[in-house]
């Protein structure tokens, strides 16, 4: 007996651990929508271009995406090309894995100049995600802000860092790693305002900055003290102190030859963005931790720099159909409604690594299989149906592994592929 249809929105790593999941306990056809023509979502546009062994995750989507009960849809997205409401007509099971794809912004003064990006559409842009390939960053100038202190702080700073043979094995696209070679930059500044302690970045990130082949982090230590007060777990407690240590270690960097410098700067909070259409300084203030709550000292530290990359978290696009707050879909764990749930960022906010999302998926596939026995809704043949008639323009999985053939055909050198840039080339690839 078949089970119920599934559809899930997102092919990124939560949509595709949740497919692997049901897949194993329940006998139904799930289809997958993207709005991309390609799969593996945060996996393609997010993981830093030179973080390639994380993105060898999608070997193991791959097989997930090969298995019989299983068909992906790219190329169509929900709430423009068909709306939820279509979908939870057409399947007895809907699932949102669309994740928190825009940036958190920054409420102070100032935010409207030019120059300053958030992190969605900076990553975006040096990984090819085809939103963002014709963002044009200014990269002129000698000073960078990033404000933030977590992974993706981390992995702008360092792209940001590297050198061309750094970045020999990755897959930035050319227009991102000429700019960035040919920019200015010569001072990094990753500001928190929290400190060390409560800083969100993982040790194996952080000390990738200490390798840099020209760049130079520098930390004043008296931000090092060694007593984590506050409210942590024993692990928290042991990733701290390797934290501490790793940034300690960074201030015993003597290889002044280093061309960049890469300045961590702790309890700073921002509070005005100053320039006249352009950024030239930003404004913080100093501040204390009373009771693990920001206090301000009053005293006021201007930064000039050229360019301002925020990177404070994300929030979900919201789609037409969602009850979206405080930066999640309404949910009670996993489920939205009957045969409506989340699972992933949109689900429970953007934290936590790749891994994380295979709970979400394990436990939605518990809800499903309670509540449904058999399927009652047609699925994937009225997905068809309805594509046919709107004369929408979809790529299937097999359509992906021709764009990825030819990515990887017309790279060059050791870089793994050349991107393709626009949804127009990916269409001719396939032949659509
Ligand atoms: P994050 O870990 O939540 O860090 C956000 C940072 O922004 C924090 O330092 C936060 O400070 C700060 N912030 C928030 N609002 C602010 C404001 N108004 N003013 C100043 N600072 C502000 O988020 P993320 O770096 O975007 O990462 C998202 C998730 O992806 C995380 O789980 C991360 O580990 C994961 N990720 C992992 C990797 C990897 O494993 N290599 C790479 C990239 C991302 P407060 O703490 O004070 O709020």
């Amino acid at each position: 007996m078949k089970g119920p249809s599934v559809v899930i929105i997102g092919s990124g790593p939560s949509g595709f651990y949740t497919a692997e999941s049901i897949c194993k306990k329940i006998n139904s056809d799930i289809d997958i929508i993207d709005r991309l023509p390609t799969p593996f979502g945060l996996i393609r546009g997010g993981v830093a271009p030179d973080h390639q062994t994380t993105k060898k995750i999608n070997v193991k989507y791959t097989k997930t995406a090969k298995k019989d009960q299983i068909h992906f849809f790219g190329n169509i997205e929900i709430g423009k090309d068909i709306s939820i409401e279509e979908l939870r007509k057409m399947y007895d099971v809907v699932i949102l894995a669309t994740g928190s794809e825009l940036d958190n912004k920054l409420e102070i003064k100032g935010t409207d100049l030019k120059g300053i990006h958030g992190s969605a559409e900076f990553v975006g842009w040096y990984n090819g995600h085809l939103d963002y390939v014709n963002l044009n960053p200014d990269l002129n100038t000698e000073n960078v802000v990033v404000i933030g202190i977590g992974n993706v702080a981390i992995d702008i700073v360092r792209v940001l860092s590297k050198t061309p043979e750094e970045m020999a094995e990755s897959d930035i696209p050319e227009y991102a790693l000429n700019t960035i070679n040919q920019s200015s930059i010569k001072n990094i500044y990753i500001v928190g305002r929290r400190g060390p302690i409560e800083a969100k970045f993982t040790n194996v990130e952080l000390r990738e900055l200490g390798n840099l082949k020209n760049c130079k982090p520098i930390i004043k230590t008296e931000n090092l003290s060694d007593k984590i007060v506050g409210n942590f777990s024993d692990r928290d407690k042991r990733l701290i102190k390797k934290n501490l240590e790793t940034l300690r270690n960074f201030s015993l960097i003597k290889e002044n030859n280093r061309e960049k410098k890469l300045n961590f700067i702790f309890f700073h909070k921002p509070v005005e963005i100053i320039g006249n259409n352009r950024v030239k300084s930003i404004k913080f203030e100093k501040v204390k931790l009373k009771d693990s709550q920001l206090e301000g000292t009053g005293e006021i530290v201007t930064i000039d720099c050229g360019l301002v990359i925020t990177a404070i978290g994300y929030q979900p696009k919201n789609i037409s159909g969602l009850e979206i707050s405080n930066g999640i879909v309404k949910n009670t764990n996993g489920k939205i409604d009957t045969g409506f749930y989340a699972v992933g960022w949109i689900r429970r906010g953007p934290t936590g690594v790749i891994g994380t999302n295979k709970a979400d998926g394990e436990s939605v596939t518990e809800l499903i299989s309670k509540e449904f026995n058999n399927q009652t809704k047609n699925g994937r043949n009225s997905l068809i149906k309805i594509i046919k008639s709107k004369n929408l323009k979809v790529t299937s999985f097999e359509d992906w592994e021709k764009i990825d053939s030819y990515e990887t055909m017309n790279t060059k050198g050791s870089m793994p592929r050349k991107k393709t840039l626009s949804i127009k080339e990916m269409l001719n690839i396939c032949k659509i």
